[in-house]
């Protein structure tokens, strides 16, 4: 193997592992694997740029960051192409999540001082001779751990808020997509003339986990829920607090007056788009009985169009991670045996490198296709009687990242009831589009939340400041408080919180 030459220890004898492009092998890159020393130096340098980083304050990160956006916009062929070879994903979706990231980068550079900056709040009639405010300061040196299926999307998601709020960077990406996270921290370089404001350590697990329990201020972890857990018991070793972005298996709903070839248009798009490897993909359907076979003869007729391949016209492309294979064709496999019916595709859609777009019917609820994250091209659709049987069925997992709804008279009422940090109507996945909403889930998808002003708030401490601006009227923290003082207070407490009204009405 050529020797490379490690952007991160200077050093040629740096171990190393390849990037594959999963629709043939090819090998796309070479990178080294750092240990937990190289991640220590890295963390320490990034340490070295917290006081310049956070005295540019908000305006001059804004101006650099600004420019770097500028950078990877005029450069989006480059980086698509990364993209596409690394995770196999079309040239046209690799665009996609790029564009969603720069328009997310625009909006925590514009918005960061108005959301963490110093704001006054109300003292309140006890505390009035008080001036009270707030302000967000960053925590420190920030560790970024991402996935591979939206390579540059995901991450970017906590990286872009974490450097908006004044926190330098250092970032493990997937071993699966190794050459985006350097593109990524290269283009930053360029802009910051060199400092290391947002550094990439590469490996395998090992190199995560080194990340975890190295001098960070906070770690933001978006990956499977298994890993998740491991990487909170490792951060739990230095008490590093963590958001954890994790799996999903969301449900779309289809209520009896919905648009019916909208709502197939976007099942198809969420489930089967990125060969179903989306954390906030559709997985299972539910579908108000008294449509479900004109729903399922839009899904089947558009799905007809799209197939699985390497080649141009192909809509979606392979598996990137190859032990997925065998975990959807269990599912496919698990299913099958419990009684659904195979309307396309099926187990036999799983190949080598390929899965063609499957699509079952009335799914048994105790099948791993309706209980696991499946992470394939496969969608799950059942019939329901009625929207209240929808909501309980698509609630009825641990999980609870997103969902959607189609319907036109009840959309929002149950959005409202879905158990999930984030809901669509009568779209999929536009939340993640939307810059000043919060992305996040509950339950085993995770807690924290990205994106939006929660999401540039995950980086940092409140800092509450209080200035006394007269002499209280009543002085209760003195020792030369007395009786009357006490008596006064009292009454004083008591005018304000013991009316009866305050008590809800029977
Ligand atoms: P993964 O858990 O296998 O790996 C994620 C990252 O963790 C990788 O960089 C990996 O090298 C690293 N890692 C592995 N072992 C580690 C350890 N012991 N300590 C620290 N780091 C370690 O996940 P994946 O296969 O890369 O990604 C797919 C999963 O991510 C799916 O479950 C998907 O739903 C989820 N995902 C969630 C979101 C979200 O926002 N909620 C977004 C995208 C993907």
């Amino acid at each position: 193997m050529t020797a490379i030459i490690d952007r991160i220890t200077g050093s040629t004898s740096t171990p190393t592992f390849d990037s594959l492009n999963p629709a043939n092998g090819d090998v796309v890159g070479t990178y080294p694997i750092h240990s937990a020393e190289d991640v220590d130096a890295a963390v320490a340098r990034a340490r070295g740029e917290v006081a310049w980083w956070q005295g540019l304050g908000f305006d001059g990160r804004a101006v650099l960051l600004q420019q770097w956006k500028g950078v990877i916009t005029r450069r989006i062929a480059q980086l698509t192409e990364i993209v596409h070879r690394e995770t196999g994903k079309p040239h046209g979706d690799a665009q996609l999540e790029i564009a969603l990231a720069i328009d997310h980068l625009d909006w925590a550079a514009k918005h960061a001082k108005k959301v963490l900056g110093r704001h006054k709040v109300p003292s309140g009639l006890l505390m009035s001779n008080q001036a009270s405010s707030v302000a967000y300061h960053p925590l420190g040196v920030v560790g970024i751990i991402g996935p591979w299926n939206y390579p540059v999307f995901t991450p970017m998601g906590s990286i872009i808020y974490a450097l908006a709020a004044g926190n330098p960077v250092v970032f493990k990406p997937s071993e699966y997509t190794p050459g985006v996270g350097a593109w990524l921290a290269d283009t930053l370089s360029e802009v910051v003339h060199g400092r290391p404001v947002f550094q990439v350590v590469t490996g395998l697990g090992d190199t995560g986990h080194a990340l975890c329990v190295s001098d960070i201020d906070k770690l933001a972890f978006t990956g499977s829920g298994a890993t998740g857990r491991k990487v909170m018991a490792a951060c739990a070793t230095n008490l590093t607090p963590v958001i954890i972005e994790a799996g999903g298996k969301d449900s779309m709903i289809v209520d009896e007056d919905a648009d019916l070839a909208a709502a197939a248009e976007a099942t198809l798009w969420s489930g089967i788009a990125n060969a179903g490897q989306t954390c906030i993909g559709t997985e299972r359907v539910y579908v108000h009985e008294k449509v479900f076979d004109a729903f399922m003869r839009e899904l089947t007729t558009q799905a007809g169009e799209v197939r699985a391949g390497a080649d141009g016209d192909a809509k979606i492309g392979p598996i990137t991670m190859p032990s997925q294979l065998d975990v959807i064709k269990s599912h496919l496999d698990d299913a099958v045996a419990k009684g659904a019916t195979v309307v396309l595709g099926g187990p036999d859609a799983v190949g080598e490198r390929f899965v063609q777009p499957t699509i079952l019917t009335h799914v048994p609820e105790d099948s791993t296709e309706m209980t696991e994250e499946t992470f394939g091209p496969t969608l799950a659709v059942n019939p329901v009687t009625s929207m209240d049987e929808a909501i309980e069925l698509a609630n009825g997992t641990r999980y609870g990242l997103a969902g959607a709804v189609f319907a036109k008279k009840n959309g929002m009422a149950i959005a409202e009831r879905i158990r999930s940090g984030m809901t669509s109507i009568n779209a999929v996945s536009a939340y993640a589009g939307v810059p000043s909403l919060p992305f996040g889930g509950v339950g085993d998808s995770g807690f924290g939340r990205i994106h939006g002003p929660d999401g540039l708030k995950e980086f940092t401490y409140a800092k509450a400041i209080t200035r006394q601006r007269f002499k209280p009227l009543l002085a209760l923290t003195t020792f030369s408080r007395d009786a009357k003082t006490d008596a006064r207070a009292a009454k004083l407490i008591g005018i304000l919180h013991g009316g009866k009204s305050t008590l809800p009405k029977r």
